[in-house]
């Protein structure tokens, strides 16, 4: 399966997003892959199969979100730069969305950008981080602060790397494809209703519908001025989740998925979604162990920090809100009485 991200007419950026069908990478300049000790140790014998390059580097960084520093970005280029890397190299991230976001980076900045390749090893890298060029890197003020818009030249997904994915990481990825299914395709939704994605060939589907979206998605809007930033349903509140609970309780998209809860109720206060609709998205959540119990200590403090999160400088929030079920509104005048009463009343 292939899927084109068409940035046309900037089509110098244009790329394919291959769907199992890894067969033979072959490259005239360096490369070098860019790995962790646990993705190598699992799974490099089987990518180096598939590779044919005349001189090839393995470059290994620290696994976990933590290690997604400026500092492993230097430590990648100063290993280019030591075996003399030029502009005609090419980076490999294989790895999850921790290495994919800093090889991107990496591959940015290095002699100011060369071409890298993702062969993203996790559910949530596949569907989500490896499509759509945000790169970037975290630091003690936050995530994600330092970064750049650098696309890759090609993306790999595989679902045989998929196979010793720990299951609380294969859910959170799960979460990212249920986000896109309901803001952005009810055929989608009722898809993932009937269908198990532990079955491979249901994964495959899954995969390769959750990255047409996004790839339609970022082709309109690269640098999300616009509906880019619908992909952040349930982020608004999962981002709140995720500092109130110090990144450590719920992952990336656990978090998300009390969000989506949130966001639902919020939506169905508001007369975007009935009832069942909002059952029908907790039932599918429920069903791949999503469904966290979060009761708000703080619902006045847990607004106030919607104001922290970066992406809302302003003085306005703005909810990306389920309308029915594949399709979604952005509500910028969201009163907050309504706000509250829905996080006063979550899980209680
Ligand atoms: P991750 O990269 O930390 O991977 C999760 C864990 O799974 C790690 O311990 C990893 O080593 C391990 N792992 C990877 N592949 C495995 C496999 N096949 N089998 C067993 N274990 C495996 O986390 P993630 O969820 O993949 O990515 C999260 C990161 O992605 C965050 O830093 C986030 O900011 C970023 N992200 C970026 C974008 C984007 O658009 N660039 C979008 C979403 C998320
Ligand atoms: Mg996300």
């Amino acid at each position: 399966m292939k899927i084109a991200v068409d940035f046309s007419p900037a089509q110098s950026h244009n790329y394919a997003v291959h769907i199992d069908a890894l067969e033979r990478l072959s490259f005239s300049g360096k490369v070098a892959i860019v790995t962790n000790p646990k993705v190598a140790g699992l799974h490099l014998k089987t990518l180096l199969g598939h590779i044919e390059a005349k001189e090839l580097y393995i470059i290994t960084v620290p696994d976990g979100e933590t290690h997604k520093t400026l500092a492993n970005v230097e430590y990648i280029i100063e290993n280019l730069l030591n075996h003399r890397f030029d502009r005609n190299a090419t980076l490999i991230a294989f790895g999850g969305g921790v290495v994919g976001d800093m090889v991107g980076f990496a591959a940015a900045i290095f002699q100011r950008g060369i071409k890298f390749i993702q062969i993203p090893t996790t559910l949530l890298s596949q569907v989500d981080a490896s499509v759509g060029g945000k790169t970037g890197v975290n630091n003690r003020f936050g995530k994600n602060l330092v970064g750049a818009f650098h696309q890759p030249s090609a993306v790999y997904c595989e679902s045989a790397f998929l196979a010793t994915l720990p299951s609380r990481e294969f859910g959170a990825g799960v979460a990212e494809i249920i986000k896109m299914a309901v803001t952005f395709d009810a055929e989608f939704f009722a898809f993932l209703e009937k269908n198990n994605l532990h079955e491979t060939s249901h994964l495959q589907n899954a995969v390769a519908r959750s990255i047409a979206i996004k790839a339609n998605v970022v082709a309109q809007d690269e640098r999300e001025a616009g509906v880019r930033a619908v992909l952040n349903y349930g982020h608004t509140f999962g981002h709140v989740i995720e500092n109130e609970t110090g990144y450590g309780r719920f992952l990336h998209g656990e978090a998300v998925a009390i969000g989506m809860r949130m966001a639902n109720a919020l939506a169905r206060k508001l007369g975007y979604i009935g009832d069942e609709e909002e059952e029908r998205i907790s039932t599918l959540l429920r069903s791949y162990g999503l469904h966290f119990s979060y009761p708000v200590a703080n619902p006045e403090a847990f607004y106030q920090a919607f104001f922290l999160d970066k992406k809302s400088l302003d003085a306005t929030i703005a909810f990306i809100l389920p309308k029915g079920i594949g399709n979604y509104t952005i509500v910028k005048d969201a009163p907050k009485e309504t706000v509250l009463e829905v996080l006063q009343e979550f899980d209680r």
